[in-house]
């Protein structure tokens, strides 16, 4: 079977803007002679997973139409469902830099990395953007104060890209779309379940995965590792976690771990979305998701990710949301349950406050093991002794 027949990429094209060897030693030249851009760390994000599919249908940083419509209906002007803005910032001097230019170079750390066809220069609504987005625009948000740092400007047009971003870790890890693809493909999964995480994965997440991995041919944990807020836990530490779970506790022929470069906006409903749409451009079928997905303190009820969902057309998203509740191990049940399955009182379950957890770790203790598999529990103690921020630690419930 070809790789496409698993499930169509959003748009139906996987897109690829990287450039051929020759075309891009050319496109280096050409840089030089072009007014240059700085990409920041987290439209780089943006523009890596543009360059590999795994925004598809985009190929170059959205339009003011483009932009406008996903802020007020959330799809794309030809239709599509897309929830969030994929913008190249400038700031005045940017603009002006600019000037009439019809194409600029696309730079980071001094070195060219794609050339962009200007189609326009306009002026960021950034309280329209941080209302639709975020439902807020408290700067206190992290979404709202990575926009508030953005330029006023954006600059729109198609992009071709000369290379991907240099990374120094997971390199293992960093499947492409078109290789997420034929790796399932070559597994023989036809349906398959991607899961989102930016947090350790204790046993409710496990749970969750494993029950999803019982109706669907595969796994895809999906961890993202581009920028995330200080007190997230960091992505090496949350990857050696993954790590030893999959060693021990995962069937290798069922479940496979790869890395999604995005970075966390923390948009909770309109992220879940944006989530579930790059995992069907990875190859998933199914996608999970749990409590208060992709949000960040109180600015999300707890289910809202997972009721924005009923705001498309049955297929239009062509990816099925799997939602999920809370869950923990109930000592009555003597399984790993939820209140969907579990008629017992808290009392009975192992239910613990994030608090408790980061107490617990800093003091060198493990946790129950019906929380935390024990492997993982002495990690996160390590990872405290290392000094890493204690506060994402113990994220039971916050998946994604
Ligand atoms: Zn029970």
């Amino acid at each position: 079977m070809t790789t496409n027949e698993i499930i169509p990429p959003h748009g139906g094209k996987l897109v690829n803007l990287l450039m051929g060897k020759d075309e891009a030693q050319q496109a280096v030249e050409e840089a030089g002679h072009l007014p240059k851009v700085t990409v920041e760390r987290r439209e780089l994000s943006d523009l890596e997973m543009m360059a590999v599919g795994a925004l598809s249908p985009l190929t170059g940083f959205m339009g003011e139409q483009d932009y406008r419509s996903v802020l007020q209906d959330m799809h794309l002007v030809n239709g599509l469902p897309w929830t969030i803005p994929v913008t190249l910032s400038l700031d005045e001097g940017g603009a002006k830099r600019i000037g009439g230019a019809t194409r600029i170079a696309l730079m980071t750390e001094d070195r060219p990395i794609a050339l962009l066809g200007v189609e326009s220069v306009y002026r960021r609504d950034r309280e329209s953007e941080a209302v639709s987005v975020f439902r807020t625009t408290d700067p206190a948000h992290p979404g709202v104060a990575a926009l508030n740092a953005a330029g006023d400007f954006v600059v729109a047009g198609e992009v071709q890209v000369i290379r991907l971003p240099e990374h120094q870790t997971f390199q293992q890890y960093r499947l492409t779309p078109a290789q997420t693809r034929s790796a399932f493909a070559e597994r023989g999964w036809h349906t398959v379940v991607g899961f989102q995480t930016r947090n350790p994965v204790h046993r409710a997440h496990e749970y969750l995965q494993k029950c999803a991995m019982e109706i669907v041919d595969g796994l895809l944990l999906h961890p993202l590792v581009g920028e995330t807020k200080g007190d997230d836990v960091p992505a090496d530490v949350r990857m050696r976690c993954y790590e030893i779970l999959f060693e021990n506790y995962y069937p290798h022929d069922r479940a496979m771990m790869s890395v999604f470069p995005a970075a966390m906006r923390y948009a909770g409903p309109k992220e879940a979305i944006w989530h579930a749409i790059a995992r069907k451009n990875y190859g998933c079928t199914h996608f999970i998701v749990g409590r208060d997905h992709a949000g960040v303190g109180n600015y999300y009820g707890t289910y809202d990710a997972q009721r924005i969902f009923e705001e498309f057309e049955p297929g239009e998203l062509g990816i099925t949301p799997l939602f999920f509740e809370h869950s923990f191990y109930c000592v009555k049940c003597e399984q790993m349950a939820s209140p969907k399955t579990c008629p017992h009182g808290d009392a009975e379950r192992v239910i613990l406050s994030g608090t408790k957890v980061r107490e617990m770790l800093r003091a060198g203790q493990k946790p129950p093991m019906e929380f935390s598999r024990p492997e993982v529990a002495q990690i996160l103690i390590d990872a405290m002794q290392e000094n890493v921020d204690p506060r994402g630690l113990a994220s039971p419930a916050n998946d994604g």
